[in-house]
């Protein structure tokens, strides 16, 4: 590919989507991705319009690649370390390379705080333990549930797993205060324990046991609500206006405050879920392409 017009930070759902929107405006994209989105942890997903049977992460991902490549993206293993402004365009440094872009797309996403688990990818893998309730609560109607938390947050996933099952319990095993809603949590029928995880125990579809004080107790499934961290450092580190968790903020049409640069998916304050992602994916491609034609002087860009 000759030198392309827009890179792209990130193969995930949202990078790989704007990648093919992108592409079918006739653009020219790089789509640079440092492995293991997200959404490759998905073991099956059943709120993805369109999969009533439900779709497996990597199946999503192969799926929408295979499209983005349709449109001609050229999609490259390797991490972007540095964006620098040119002018009014951008480099992008990766493996010591520099490579020019007139747009950017930062679909970076988020890394999710596991627990100090022995295990944990493989049990994230088979759904033992999950991350997103909005993803797969439904799935724990009527089971016995445990939520790890380390603050409010735990509270407020163990409240809306009340949705689906009366057998919740939140472990908390952060500082007592920053746990404030336990008052909350016995309104709703929500069991407590306070207490550091002391031995977790899976076997074949099931958690057979959390143990803590001396204590154990078998599950059916364990969510961790220990939440996650933004890949928005090559935004912040140009000067873009960040949230106070840390995404990025975006306008309606997903552009940052930096002239040029634009956010999709998980990085961007959000839901998390593909569908979102995907959605925001394609706001920004469009947004993309109407902008690089007005900088060309289109006087009928929108
Ligand atoms: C276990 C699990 C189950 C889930 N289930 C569902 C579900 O059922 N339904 C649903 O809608 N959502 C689900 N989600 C959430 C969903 O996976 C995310 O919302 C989605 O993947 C976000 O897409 P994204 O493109 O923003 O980010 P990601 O999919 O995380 O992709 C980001 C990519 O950017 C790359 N990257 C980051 N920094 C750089 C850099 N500097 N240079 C190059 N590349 C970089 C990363 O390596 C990664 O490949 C689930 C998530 C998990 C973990």
């Amino acid at each position: 590919m000759s030198a392309p017009e827009v890179v792209i930070v990130g193969a995930g759902p949202a990078g790989l989507t704007a990648a093919t929107y992108l592409g079918r405006f006739r653009r020219r994209v790089l789509v640079v991705d440092a492995g293991e989105p997200r959404a490759c942890w998905i073991p099956l997903s059943h709120n993805m319009p369109g999969f009533p049977a439900g779709v497996s992460g990597p199946d999503i991902l192969r799926r929408m690649r295979e499209q983005a490549l349709e449109y001609g993206a050229e999609i490259r293993p390797g991490r972007v370390e540095r964006l620098m402004r040119d002018e009014d365009a951008f480099v992008a440094v990766m493996d010591g390379q520099r490579i020019g872009a007139r747009a950017v797309l930062l679909a970076t996403g988020v890394v999710d705080h596991h627990p100090d688990l022995p295990g944990v990818e493989r049990a994230v893998q088979r759904a033992l333990v999950r991350i997103c309730p909005i993803c797969d609560g439904y799935e724990a109607t009527d089971k016995a549930v445990a939520i790890l938390g380390d603050s409010d947050k735990g509270a407020r996933e163990a409240a809306f797993m009340r949705t689906y099952s009366d057998r919740v319990t939140l472990i908390h095993i952060g500082p007592a205060d920053r746990l404030t809603q336990a008052d909350e949590m016995a309104r709703l029928g929500v069991e407590v324990i306070a207490a550091p995880l002391e031995a977790v125990r899976l076997e074949q579809d099931r958690v057979t046991a959390l143990g803590w004080g001396g204590q154990s107790r078998a599950f059916d499934l364990v969510y961790s609500a220990l939440g996650t961290s933004p890949n928005a450092e090559l935004a912040r580190d140009l000067g873009a206006r960040l949230a106070a968790d840390g995404r990025l903020e975006v306008d309606l049409h997903q552009a940052t405050s930096l002239p040029g640069l634009w956010a999709a998916g998980d990085v961007v304050r959000g839901l998390n879920q593909i569908a979102v992602a995907t959605a925001e994916a394609a706001v920004a491609a469009t947004d993309i392409h109407n902008a690089l034609r007005r900088a060309d002087g289109w006087t009928v860009a929108d």
